[in-house]
């Protein structure tokens, strides 16, 4: 989930946010995607082709393939908490429950969980509570806005003994909808409602345009008119904690923070975090064979070379690598990559 900006205060903001939210802001938990099965079908579903309508499961930007790794991921963002999303945690909630329960007997009971679902069954839901869920947010489906009295939503929401929310994104075309959706919850067992502010991803381009969105600015994903939206509910009279989180709070601080939890962790001896989080190596396209080699003929320390076997090639600090890679008969480049699991890399400066 996002980071939640401050609206100006008014009768319906409050400063209580979300306890997800809370661990949210430092970047601190983790967010696992136990699958990317899910039968709502939003236009707006920003889950990338990897991801949707596929049973895989991704702890941040890991593919699970053994349920351990998981446990590895939280070690290495120091996890305090868990987002659960999907996809529908619950269209697989054995598997969700046995997540949360393994969470909690690793990390411990402080472990906060929060989960995401559009599916408002209360047998499910209280399978996930039982299993120790702390908090539930119900993103219904936009189609039930302007009716949500006729889903089982108020009853669950009675019903379970836990923080329970309701998150959606803030579609422009919507707001008498949205509005609707915020009237009913008055009178609900809710305790906040999050509104996110809607983006484009590389899948929802199409749903979008439908509509006639726009991305707000040529470095943004966002969409025009959503983030108006929100203030503009400001002149609505709803009791309601409401917490608005944009796109831009979204990357700037809090996958920001987690990078830089991960980066920490991860980050070899050699490499330089920059102030992003992000990772710059020096890289040489040499063999395996030529790193003791390298190593011999410039008395560099076996910590500050290394190979690096996902990638081919031979990684050192980007300082030495800028001395020495004259010298060397082998491509030499100075990269910035994530130190996410995935390891994307964002750029790359050759020396030679
Ligand atoms: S509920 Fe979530 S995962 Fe499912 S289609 Fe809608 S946005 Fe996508």
């Amino acid at each position: 989930m996002r980071e939640m900006i401050q609206l100006p205060k008014n009768s319906f903001y409050t400063e209580k946010l979300a306890e997800g939210c809370k661990y949210c802001e430092k970047g601190s938990k983790m967010v696992l995607l136990v699958t990317g099965l899910c039968r709502s079908n939003c236009f707006y579903c920003p889950l990338s082709e990897k991801k949707k309508n596929r049973d895989v499961i991704y702890a941040d930007e890991l593919l699970v393939k053994n349920e351990e790794q998981i446990l590895e991921e939280g070690e290495l963002i120091e996890a305090e908490g868990t987002g659960i999303t999907g996809g529908d945690p619950l269209e697989v909630a054995d598997r969700t429950v046995r997540m949360i329960k393994m969470l909690k007997e690793y990390f411990g009971e402080k472990h906060h969980i929060h989960l995401y679902t559009s599916v408002m069954n209360l047998e499910k839901v209280e399978k996930v509570v039982d299993a120790g869920l702390d908090e539930i947010r119900f993103h219904p489906p936009a189609e039930t806005w302007n009716d949500i009295d006729s889903t089982s939503l108020k009853k669950i929401a009675h019903e379970i003994p836990i923080d329970a929310g309701i998150e959606i994104p803030l579609i422009p075309h919507m707001e008498e909808e949205t509005r609707k959706l915020l009237i009913s919850a008055e009178g609900y067992d809710i305790d906040f409602v999050n509104l996110n502010e809607l983006e484009f991803s590389e899948t929802n381009f199409k749903g979008m345009e439908k509509y006639g969105y726009e991305v707000k600015s040529d470095i943004s994903n966002a969409v025009r008119g959503s983030e108006e939206m929100a203030y503009k509910m400001l002149g609505w009279d709803i009791s309601v904690p409401i917490h608005y989180c944009s796109s831009s709070f979204k990357d700037g601080i809090q996958l920001r923070n987690r990078i830089m939890r991960r980066a920490r962790n991860v980050a070899k001896l050699y490499d330089v975090i920059t102030e992003d989080g992000t990772l710059l190596k020096g890289i040489i396209y040499g063999n395996r064979e030529s790193l003791k080699k390298i190593r011999n003929e410039f008395s560099i320390s076996p910590d500050m070379m290394g190979w690096d076997d996902e990638k081919g090639r031979i990684e050192t600090s980007p300082f030495i690598l800028d001395e020495i890679a004259d010298r060397l008969p082998y491509k030499c480049y100075i990269v910035e990559e994530y130190p996410t699991a995935d390891r994307l890399e964002v750029e790359r400066e050759p020396l030679n």
